[in-house]
């Protein structure tokens, strides 16, 4: 990749055939950088096959970031707005309801805030709902109704819901008024996924701190 990417605007990359379909030239990628106030650039990257729909998405923050833990209680409706960057390597969760978000071959990398994640949890709960009471899996059900009553709730401001997001490469944040943040320890960044990318140790010994 060249030249400086500056926030709106939108490039287009042919990255040739389709290792899905085998289209020839049918693959492109497409960068969007834009600015979040408070916090810096990012790059949004989608890569589409126009032949077969293949398509995946993920996020980079443009600046250097150290790996972090960053969090948010959520307890009112103004909290749902706290932005969400998780790229693919980023990894969710949810406390009070037990849900999180790991890095994997089907992560997607976005941008969104604290009503748009739970949006999509939403979704894939209803899916794995829908699964289980075929299977007559009552059990199974029942708690993913208790999740899906907690979600409204936390919608409406009536519950509260701690938001984490932790990503070892330092490419997801969380941003807003009451967002609080921590390196990460080593320990930490061992214990957590990257998804589809590989760990480049650094150098031991030195002993330098912060
Ligand atoms: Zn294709």
């Amino acid at each position: 990749m060249s030249g400086r990417s500056e926030p709106g605007e939108i490039q287009v990359i042919s990255l040739g055939d389709c290792p899905i379909c085998g289209g020839k030239g049918t693959l492109k990628a497409i960068q969007h950088v834009h600015e979040i106030p408070y916090f810096g650039k990012v790059m949004e990257s989608t890569i589409i096959c126009e032949r077969c729909g293949y398509r995946n998405a993920d996020v980079m923050i443009l600046e250097d970031r150290p790996p972090k833990l960053y969090s948010v209680r959520v307890e009112g409706e103004k909290d749902l707005f706290t932005r969400v960057v998780r790229s693919k390597s980023g990894t969710i969760e949810l406390e009070e309801i037990g849900v999180k978000i790991e890095p994997g071959p089907a992560a997607e990398g976005f941008v969104t805030n604290v009503e748009g994640v739970l949006e999509r949890v939403r979704e894939t709960l209803l899916m794995a709902r829908e699964f289980r009471r075929q299977e007559g899996d009552e059990e199974a059900v029942k708690k993913a109704d208790e999740i899906l009553e907690y979600i409204e709730a936390v919608k409406e401001g009536k519950k509260p819901l701690t938001v984490k997001i932790m990503d070892p490469l330092g490419n997801s944040a969380l941003v807003g008024e009451k967002v609080k943040s921590r390196l990460l320890t080593q320990g930490e960044i061992n214990s957590l996924s990257l998804g589809p990318y590989v760990k480049v140790e650094p150098e031991e010994g030195g002993g330098k701190d912060g």
